[in-house]
């Protein structure tokens, strides 16, 4: 089946019974035994039926063997960080989001190390990979500079060390990357972002095609209980219908507007993985399909004015959604890093992100246009 047509139909069969075309939501939290014809729900941390339709479909878009939804993108880390064991050491993509900084921070107290490694650099990953290592992480394109690393060649790297392969995939969606087939063995989402599309739901997931991660992973969130709820799970299955429609008008209208913004005298520095002047544009071409609708650039006049002045970009923290929204880094998304790391990731004070979302870009053209 394709992708486009998994999107709509898997995890989405109709009701038997009653042939709901769309699948009920299952509220309930705990299950009558003698009613089901197959024991296999118990209680709905462990098992959730409209959970278990948005994991099916998840899995399938990566021709995956497993998926699990947690209650938020921080959970599905803090899942996949458990793989880790005190003694060993997590080696990081050094520009990752701002969230993910705080949750590694947190590795210390249980004697795991973090190495953050700019993964654009293999010599600099040769380097790090010792025989501790447990995990790599990496995040591409990253946050909010938009490097790309080469999954492919990391995971060669991880992978003849014994090092499972994590890539926080909520950047590109599966719609742009799928980091399963690229040699990767964790595929990680913040559902919240374009998987649900619509900026109403906190959400995370887990992708992958390994048996024992999954007894891991699923042990951890029914014990840790950090699930997500019946009405998120239709919420983010109901967004997933219309994903490929959503990123691929993003990741358009986001290349008619950096065309644009290049053009403008204001503009500094402009990172989007799409133009042949990105440091890894040939990378990006090879392991994507399409560029994405995250834009970030160095503002040249005053950041507090341009924020003051766009109308159809909403001021506000995230990204994937169906509206447009623009940050300011430093001061938004990346103020819990400390200012001195953020300069030494090349993270000014007027570096500026925009998430593309799917009005009009003739809108969104001339909003800017004017802002600036
Ligand atoms: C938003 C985000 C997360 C965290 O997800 P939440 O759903 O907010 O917990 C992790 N990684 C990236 C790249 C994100 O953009």
């Amino acid at each position: 089946m394709e992708f486009d047509t998994k999107l709509v139909q898997i995890g989405q069969e109709p009701h038997p019974g009653t042939g709901d075309i769309v699948p009920p939501i299952h509220l309930a939290s705990t299950f009558e035994q003698r009613a089901q014809q197959d024991l296999r729900y118990f209680y709905g941390r462990g098992e959730n039926p409209t959970r278990e339709g948005l994991e099916r479909c998840l899995a399938s878009l990566e021709d995956a063997s497993y998926a699990l939804a947690f209650s938020s993108g921080q959970a599905a880390g803090t899942t996949a960080l458990s793989l880790l064991s005190p003694g060993q050491k997590l080696i990081s993509s050094d520009d990752v989001y701002g969230g993910t900084f705080l949750l590694f921070d947190l590795l210390g107290r249980y004697g795991i190390t973090v190495e953050y490694v700019d993964l654009t650099d293999l010599d600099a990953l040769d380097a790090a990979l010792t025989d501790d290592t447990g995990l790599v992480w990496i995040e591409t394109p990253t946050n909010p500079l938009l490097k790309v690393a080469d999954v492919t060649a990391i995971s060669e790297r991880a992978h003849a060390l014994g090092v499972p392969v994590l890539v926080d995939n909520t950047f590109a969606s599966p719609v742009v990357q799928r980091p399963l087939a690229l040699g990767a063995d964790i595929s990680l989402y913040s559902t919240t972002k374009f998987i649900s599309g619509h900026s109403d739901v906190i959400g995370g997931a887990l992708v992958h095609n390994s048996e024992d991660f999954h007894t891991r992973f699923f042990r951890y969130r029914t014990a840790a209980g950090n699930v997500p709820g019946a009405l998120d799970c239709y919420l983010l299955h109901r967004g997933l219908k219309t994903m490929s429609l959503r990123v691929r008008r993003q990741n358009e209208s986001a290349e008619h507007l950096v065309r644009l913004l290049r053009e403008s005298p204001k503009i500094g520095a402009l990172h989007y993985p799409g133009l042949a002047a990105h440091p890894q544009h040939e990378i990006a071409a090879r392991q994507m399909d399409g560029f994405g609708s995250i834009i970030t650039f160095e503002y040249l006049g005053d950041v507090a004015e341009l924020l003051e002045k766009v109308e159809r970009f909403a001021v506000a923290v995230s990204l994937g959604g169906v509206r447009s929204l623009i940050e300011c880094p430093a001061l938004m998304t990346h103020r819990p890093i400390p200012a001195e790391t953020r300069r030494r990731l090349g993270i000014g004070d007027n570096l500026i992100r925009l998430a593309v979302g799917i009005e009009d870009v003739r809108d969104l053209a001339a909003d800017l246009e004017r802002a600036l």
